[in-house]
């Protein structure tokens, strides 16, 4: 992999951030949420988030692996790390970094409303529309992106580049 250009720059997330976290706010304003953060990639973007929304909420954390290669998604998720406290009667907000082909999150969502929450929300910073295998509703999203593989704010190759300020792409 060579160098990284920038798709989305600093100044833009931090917008588009500051929009999503007024905006839900506003949505769950007299409400106590759960936030849970999908590691590792979404550790950036929801540190960011919860320091723009005013409700008040407790962040909890779950890490997925799909198997298969990172651009074959087989559809079979294994949840490596759950969340720390049960979800029954609570307003839940998902943070993802990116909504590829959905089967993730479709996994996800079904797993959680069995655990008979309140109210479950997806908030992604990233979708990529041409890959989409299965629809998920995505309530908060931040960017549609090209099917280009991003890297940044989060999100890794070979888990590197995570750190990058901005998402960007690989060019060859
Ligand atoms: P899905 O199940 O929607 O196909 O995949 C979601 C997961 O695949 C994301 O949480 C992320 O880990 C990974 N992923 C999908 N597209 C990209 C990409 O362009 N860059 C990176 N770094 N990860 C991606």
């Amino acid at each position: 992999m060579g160098k990284v250009s920038v798709l989305i720059s600093e100044n833009e997330i931090a917008a588009k951030v500051a929009e999503l976290g007024a905006k839900i706010s506003k949505d769950y304003d007299g409400r106590e949420l759960v936030v849970i953060g999908i590691l590792k990639g979404s550790f950036v973007f929801l540190s960011d988030l919860v320091r723009q929304v005013t409700v008040p909420h407790v962040i909890d954390f779950m890490r997925l692996s799909s198997y298969g290669d990172s651009t074959e998604h087989s559809g079979v998720v294994q949840i490596l790390l759950d969340i720390s406290k049960p979800i029954e009667g609570r307003h839940v907000l998902v943070v993802e970094d990116i909504v590829d082909t959905g089967l993730t999150m479709k996994y996800l969502l079904e797993n959680l409303r069995t655990r008979r929450p309140s109210s479950v929300k997806v908030c992604s910073l990233l979708q990529k529309p041409a890959r989409t295998k299965v629809e998920v509703p995505i309530d908060y999203l931040g960017f549609t992106i090209p099917d280009k593989f991003v890297v940044g704010y989060g999100l890794d190759w070979e888990e590197k580049y995570r750190n990058l300020p901005f998402v960007g792409y690989m060019e060859n």
